[in-house]
């Protein structure tokens, strides 16, 4: 990302919008608005192949695997304002395992871009599919999307909610419900 570019075009977002971009309180703000997108977008510029292929190892279990809760933050394609919620995903493995920390650098590396969450929901399960052969995955995402909540209909406390299965998820209905049963009871208490 080509920064001083970016910030020269805050800037002038600032002006259109009616504002005085050199009043003191916004004169840092196309600097930091220019960090805060690198950040946001910075699932375009992760090395994909890298991730994955440092993500997971050869473990001989065929038992399901779930990790469910994922944190993510994204933003909307269409309005670029955020939507967030948690990410569960489940996979039924032959050979290979994922690192838990790396399924959660994968939902970064989808979530930190302009995205869909129904495009998002299906390229997470998609490279886990993929990367390690896996028998089946189930993915399911919970959003809150403030493009909804802030402007036209205002409906709070919405949750979308998409899902994507593959394999023995999408085809063996017990293997489903083991996996949305587990996903869908409520969060354990933290203490
Ligand atoms: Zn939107």
């Amino acid at each position: 990302m080509n920064k001083p570019r970016v910030e020269l075009l805050i800037r002038e977002l600032l002006s259109e919008l009616g504002e005085d971009p050199d009043r003191e309180g916004l004169r840092r703000t196309p600097a930091r608005m220019a960090a805060s997108l690198d950040f946001l977008t910075s699932g375009y510029r992760t090395d994909r192949e890298a991730l994955i292929n440092n993500a997971y190892f050869t473990q001989d279990s065929d038992s399901m695997v779930v990790l469910r809760d994922i944190e993510f933050y994204s933003m909307c394609e269409h309005h670029m304002l955020p939507f967030f919620g948690h990410v569960h995903i489940g996979y039924l493995p032959q050979g290979k395992v994922f690192g838990i920390s790396k399924l959660a650098r994968l939902v970064e590396m989808y979530s930190r871009r302009l995205q869909l969450q129904e495009r998002m929901t299906e390229q997470i399960a998609n490279v886990i599919m993929e990367s390690i052969d896996a028998l089946g995955v189930g993915v399911m995402v919970e959003g809150q999307h403030l493009c909804m909540m802030m402007r036209g209909v205002q409906k709070h406390g919405s949750i979308m909610v998409t899902s994507c299965m593959l394999g023995t998820f999408r085809s063996d209905s017990r293997t489903r419900s083991e996996f949305l049963n587990l996903v869908s009871r409520p969060r354990p208490e933290m203490h």
